[in-house]
Parts: C-alpha cells; sequence; structure tokens
C-alpha cells in the first residue's frame, strides 16, 4: 500500500505565534519579519518598515508562502493592516487574538481555532522536543549574560526561536554549535522594546563597550511553550506585549535586577506606537535610559553610533 503524505505548508507568521503549535499541526513556520534586517528594500508607501517591508515582498511574490497567520490582537496595528493588504494576493490568511486581560480560556479557543485552519495535529511529539528546544535556548541566554557568549550570536539564536527557522533538526544543530567565549563585560545593558532593525546593532554596541546582556523580545519567545494546546494557552496568555504595560513592567523590573544589569537602551521603530511607553519606562525602571528610534533596514547610522559612545560615557562616569 503506498503511503501519501500530506505536503508540508510554509506558514507566514507575523509576530508570535506558538511554533510549537504550528510544526505539531506538520506544517513549517516562517516569521516574515526575521528577513527584514538584511533586506535593501525601501518600500514606497510605509510606516513602520518592519510590516511596510514584508507586506511589499508577500505582494511580489519575494517571500513566498502558503498560508498566512496574522497576529491581529496582540501587540501590533501596523501588522494588522498590513497583513490584510498582504493577504488580498489570495494567500489564505488566519487573524490571531491574545487576549489582553490574560485569559487562558480565550488563549485555548483562540489556539484550538488556529489548529483547525493549520489542519490538526498531527505530529504530537514535536511539543515536547520543542521544550526541549527552549531549555536549550534559556541556557544560551543564561551564557550570554555572563559573558560566554557572544551578545550578537545569542541575539540571532533566540530571535529565530519565533520559527526555528522552519525545521527543528537544522535548528537544533544550529545553537548546538555556537561556540562559548569569553567577554570581559563593563557595562551590562539590557534591551528593551521591538528589536533594533539594524542586522550589526549588537556587534556595534559591543564595540563601543556596551554589552547587551538581556533582549526583551526574543527572551520571550524562548519563555513561552507547552506539551498540548491546554498547556500552551496557560502559558502563552502571559506574553508580556500582548498584556496591559503594568505587567511587561513588572515583568522587566525583576528581569533587570536579576540580570545585573547597568542601563537600559529603549530600542523604538519609526511610526510604532510602543514608542509612546517611552515616558513610562523612564518612570518606572529605575536605570538609566537610552532611547533610540530606527528606520529603514541595513547597518546602524553613523548617528546612533555617536549616541550609544556618549551613553557608554555616561555610564562610566556612574
Ligand atoms: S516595530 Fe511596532 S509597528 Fe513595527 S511591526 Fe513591530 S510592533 Fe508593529
Amino acid at each position: 500500500m503506498q503511503v501519501y503524505l500530506k505536503p508540508v505548508k510554509k506558514i507566514g507568521i507575523t509576530a508570535l505565534v506558538p511554533p510549537e503549535l504550528i510544526f505539531a499541526c506538520g506544517q513549517e513556520p516562517f516569521d516574515v519579519n526575521n528577513v527584514i534586517p538584511a533586506s535593501r528594500s525601501y518600500p514606497v508607501n510605509k510606516l513602520c518598515a518592519w510590516t511596510a517591508i514584508w507586506k511589499e515582498m508577500i505582494t511580489k511574490g519575494e517571500i513566498r508562502i502558503d498560508s498566512f497567520i496574522v497576529v491581529a490582537g496582540g501587540d501590533c496595528h501596523n501588522a494588522l493592516v498590513d497583513g490584510q493588504k498582504a493577504s488580498r494576493s489570495g494567500i489564505p490568511t488566519h487573524f490571531f487574538f491574545y487576549p489582553f486581560d490574560g485569559d487562558p480560556q480565550y488563549m485555548e479557543s483562540e489556539l484550538y481555532d488556529l489548529s483547525y485552519f493549520l489542519g490538526s495535529i498531527q505530529k504530537p511529539e514535536l511539543f515536547k522536543e520543542i521544550i526541549e528546544l527552549k531549555k536549550i535556548g534559556k541556557k544560551i541566554d543564561k551564557k550570554r549574560s555572563a559573558g560566554k557568549i557572544s551578545p550578537g550570536e545569542a541575539f540571532r539564536s533566540l530571535i529565530s526561536f519565533s520559527d526555528l527557522c522552519g525545521d527543528i533538526n537544522k535548528f537544533r544543530k544550529d545553537i548546538a554549535s555556537i561556540k562559548e567565549i569569553k567577554i570581559h563585560m563593563n557595562n551590562r545593558v539590557a534591551m528593551i522594546g521591538v528589536p533594533p532593525i539594524y542586522h550589526d546593532f549588537h556587534e556595534i554596541a559591543q564595540s563601543l563597550g556596551l554589552h547587551i546582556v538581556f533582549d526583551e523580545l526574543p527572551s520571550e519567545f524562548i519563555r513561552h511553550t507547552g506539551k498540548d494546546i491546554k498547556s500552551l494557552a496557560r502559558d502563552y496568555c502571559d506574553y508580556t506585549f500582548a498584556r496591559p504595560l503594568d505587567l511587561r513592567i513588572e515583568f522587566l523590573q525583576k528581569e533587570l535586577e536579576r540580570r545585573k544589569i547597568d542601563g537600559i537602551i529603549h530600542y523604538t521603530q519609526f511610526s510604532c506606537h510602543h514608542m509612546l511607553e517611552d515616558e513610562v519606562f523612564r518612570e518606572e525602571l529605575d536605570f538609566p535610559i537610552l532611547t533610540i528610534q530606527g528606520d529603514l533596514p541595513g547597518k546602524t547610522p553613523q548617528q546612533i553610533k555617536l549616541r550609544l559612545e556618549a551613553f557608554r560615557e555616561m555610564l562610566d562616569r556612574t
């Protein structure tokens, strides 16, 4: 008897969508944001460059996906609109909502809806495999914080936990090959907000004496997991970016104390509503804060390098 395997579909995601569930449904997640920092695309019609670039690339067929999951209720309204524009090219699209109040039952029903969209769970054993990978991710994060892994390498591997590069086995090998080194750290810095759009940002900060020991969004990618839909729901409903700001600040306060940081870089993106959070962070987080704003992808601009240097000098004096 011949066995016909269902073809694996490439599922575009616009923000954190539990990759555990996408893999368990026999599909392959693809975080459309992960191609942006290396992109040379300058979209004609844009607010935030992240969403405008992936929208344009999907519409032109430069990003090829079979289906699309747009995080519609969570952390980004630009993605909601650009996601709808991209879906007009005919890609089957599902809109995914996180509960602002953290209700695990609502989260569970969202995950069931998502699993129907993806064709239901085919490979439940992959939940456990991903739990194990996220444990490795936490070790990488810990070693980076202890100065044993370079901030740039740690960032690139942790940010890839959003989709595990679409290939669990290859991803396992990639993260196992990260080499330990010894880094002398003067200024321990936390990166909060959305990730920088510049592909060399962590290396530039390190070369200027600012060692990034925490990246807020990637740390959320490794923090949440589960062995089935129920436990995924209980865990992912605590995704801080989709919850009230007070909860996120409470989480950050503990995390930044624990990592003994000296200062914070708050990265903001042109035309992103998260910029409005800056004054609240300044009121509530008791550390020196440098706020920077990026726009188009590429190398870290000279003007931002000068501001990083001035921030390092200020930390050196304190
Ligand atoms: S930077 Fe802001 S506006 Fe742009 S994709 Fe991220 S959350 Fe959305």
